[in-house]
């Protein structure tokens, strides 16, 4: 089934509103496995609209609209779609009767506008809308489906899940199940290298990578008649992937980086205090997102000039003379500064150059150093990172959480 979302409204047009809509719709589509080939916007204007229509039938099965359902006259979404059907608007009773009975109870008067949320395209499937005045409709023609939803996402969404969705699984050949596999320790670029061929080369399922602020995902989606189809679709590809990724994979779904670390500082009973330079806060800050860490977490220092280090971390003004803030001998003391300051068992410490300013001959933007000191030995790791300020103290600090669980 090919589909395609119409969004109607000038206001999307002119920019005032964000289409949320359409993603929603997009989304929801995907998880069951419709494909989407187009999305359109129309305004509010009779011949642009009728021929959107026109359009949108010759090219997909399924059209789903949003918006142009009120009572005004700038809502016409179902009259253009009436005459471009060749059907006549007839008076749904049921939902003429909840109308009334909406204005009745308000003591407001219901003029034809508001009468008009009570017809449809005749043959129409009446979706009833619980949180607003227009209902929904299906109207089925030949093979093909319209199905008009309103554009107040509080009334669309609400539909799309209680009566939408039920609608096209009745219609649906093939059910759509995905995975996502988390990864760490490894770049964008290095790890498509690595899975190139099979990103390449599959079709069901397909492998996708995603890089989001978090880290990197995997996204391996396959579609069968049945689940137990699609999954064992999954299988094998699964596999290749974790064999060529090994334990750069580090969960699966939900799981998150900082809550695979958090058990395992948990489960082994070390405790952890962290001191940043340029992620200023972002290590401790992902640390703690995970409900429970308070056994093991004790501190986070952000120490982001020279003399903070010196004080409260204990960095040597020579080292810092020396070889400067973001290098490995800094990256030492600081680590060993905080492991012996907050008496932890790991003692975790951060210093690069996010940039874009700070750059020098010898220190280029991206170039971080992160320190380890566990039971009194120290290992730093150096970083040679790209991007906006904003990716690389992300990625640092993904790199530190990466470092934590190995
Ligand atoms: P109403 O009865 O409120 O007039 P309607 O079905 O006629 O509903 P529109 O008039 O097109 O819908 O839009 C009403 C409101 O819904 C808009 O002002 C906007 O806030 C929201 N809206 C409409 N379309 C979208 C969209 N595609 N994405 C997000 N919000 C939307
Ligand atoms: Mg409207």
């Amino acid at each position: 089934m090919k589909a395609e979302i119409i969004s109607i409204g000038t206001e999307l047009l002119l920019g005032e509103i964000v289409n949320t809509n359409a993603q929603y719709i997009a989304k929801e589509l995907a998880s069951l496995g419709i494909d989407v080939y187009h999305q359109s916007v129309v305004g509010d204007n009779v011949g642009r609209l009728y021929e959107a229509y026109r359009v949108a039938f010759q090219r997909a099965d399924l059209i789903i609209t949003t918006g142009g359902l009120g009572p005004t006259k700038d809502d016409m979404t179902k009259e253009i779609a009436a005459k471009f059907l060749n059907r006549k608007l007839v008076p749904h009773n049921e939902s003429l009767k909840i109308i009334e009975e909406f204005f009745s109870k308000r003591n407001l008067p219901v003029n034809d506008g508001n009468r008009k949320q009570g017809y449809f395209p005749e043959g129409a499937i009446i979706l009833p809308n619980p949180n607003g005045t227009a209902p929904a409709c299906i109207v089925e023609h030949n093979d093909k489906k319209l199905i008009l939803l309103p554009g107040p996402p509080r009334e669309m969404v609400p539909l799309f899940e209680t009566e939408v969705i039920p609608y096209l699984k009745k219609y649906q050949d093939k059910v759509f199940v995905f995975k996502v596999l988390n990864i760490s320790g490894i770049g964008e670029g290095h790890m498509e290298e690595i899975i190139m061929d099979i990103v390449d080369n599959q079709t069901n399922p397909t492998v996708a990578p995603y890089a989001k602020t978090q880290g990197l995902t995997l996204r391996i989606a396959a579609s069968g008649f049945t689940y137990e189809e699609a999954e064992k679709l999954i299988v094998p590809v699964e596999k290749q992937i974790r064999d060529r990724l090994g334990d750069n994979i580090y969960g699966e779904g939900d799981t998150t980086l900082e809550a695979v670390v958090a058990e395992l500082l948990i489960e082994n009973k070390l405790t952890i205090a962290t001191a940043e330079s340029c992620t200023g806060g972002l290590l401790s800050g992902r640390l703690i997102n995970y409900p429970g860490i308070s056994s093991v977490f004790m501190e986070g220092v952000v120490t982001y000039s020279n003399q903070s280090k010196i004080r409260l971390l204990d960095v040597k003004p020579e080292t810092l003379e020396k070889y400067g803030a973001v290098s490995q001998e800094v990256a030492k003391e600081m680590a060993e500064g905080i492991y012996k300051s907050a008496g932890t068992s790991i003692g975790i410490s951060v210093t690069g150059i996010a940039g874009p300013a700070g750059e020098t001959e010898t220190s280029p933007v991206g170039l971080t150093y992160i320190g380890i000191c566990m039971n009194g030995t120290t290992k730093v790791k150096k970083l040679n990172l790209s991007g906006d300020r904003n990716r690389i103290r992300n990625m640092i600090t993904t790199s530190a959480l990466d470092l934590l669980r190995r």
